[in-house]
């Protein structure tokens, strides 16, 4: 089974997934994820994306559609099946994907698509921290670690929050995400793809509704 996962910035997309993979065996594909690994590591991609990715704007889609088609690539996605999340972004990557797809003979079964009001976002993205070892996610008030200072995943206890996360870059990043997201939902809708979430409930109510979605998919 091959998903996509979509929803503005701090619509749930990367918790969400972590409870999919886990569930339904899918392998994550996470761009922001490979872009703060790139970052971290400083790469020559890594230091490009991060000119963008401070500043709340996109990386550009060639760059981005050539990292997801190389990891596409890859023997396990075929075996597994893949669950994408923060890609497509644009509607220029919806339709880079449909062509890699096609080239790969792969098949998207179904899109996840996190509805959420824009106004509870600025909360959502200004609690949210990060463990440094692992990536996972929290948030101060919504979605604590276990114990306090050790992450639930992988029991590191240094933590950060993104450099995009802070105030004067959210505004810009909805603002770009909200113009960009809907052509793409509506690609999807053309093509019966899409389960409509609502994304403003507890995480494991959301995750009992994406639950059900996928298994009407498979
Ligand atoms: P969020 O959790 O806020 O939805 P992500 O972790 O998915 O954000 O992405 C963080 C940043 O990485 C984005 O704001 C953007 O700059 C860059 N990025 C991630 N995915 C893409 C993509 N598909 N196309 C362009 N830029 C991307
Ligand atoms: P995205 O990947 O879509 O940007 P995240 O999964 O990182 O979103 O979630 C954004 C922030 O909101 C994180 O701090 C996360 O812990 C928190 N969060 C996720 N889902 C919920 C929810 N249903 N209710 C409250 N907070 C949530
Ligand atoms: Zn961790």
């Amino acid at each position: 089974m091959n998903l996509l996962i979509m929803g503005l910035p701090g619509a749930g997309k990367g918790t969400q997934a972590a409870k999919m993979v886990e569930q339904f065996n899918l392998i994550h594909i996470s761009t922001g994820d490979m872009f703060r690994a790139a970052m971290a590591n400083q790469t020559e991609m890594g230091k490009l994306a991060k000119s963008y990715i401070d500043a709340g704007n996109l990386v550009p889609d060639e760059v981005t559609n050539g990292i997801v088609k190389e990891r596409l690539a890859q023997a396990d996605i075929a075996e597994n099946g893949f669950l994408l999340d923060g890609y497509p972004r644009t509607i220029e990557q919806a339709q880079a994907l449909d062509k890699t797809l096609l080239e790969l003979g792969l098949t998207l079964d179904g899109v996840i698509n996190i509805e959420i009001d824009p106004s509870i976002l600025v909360d959502r993205l200004s609690g949210r921290y990060m463990c440094r070892a692992c990536g996972a996610t929290y948030h101060k008030v919504f979605n604590p670690t276990k114990v306090e200072n050790v992450c639930d995943t992988c029991g590191a206890s240094e933590f950060y929050q993104r450099e995009d996360d802070k105030p004067e870059t959210v505004k810009n990043r909805l603002e770009v995400n909200i113009a960009q997201g809907e052509p793409i939902i509506a690609h999807y809708r053309e093509l019966g793809l899409v389960s409509a979430i609502e994304g403003d409930q507890e995480i494991a109510n959301v995750f009992a509704d994406i639950e059900k979605a996928v298994d009407s998919i498979k």
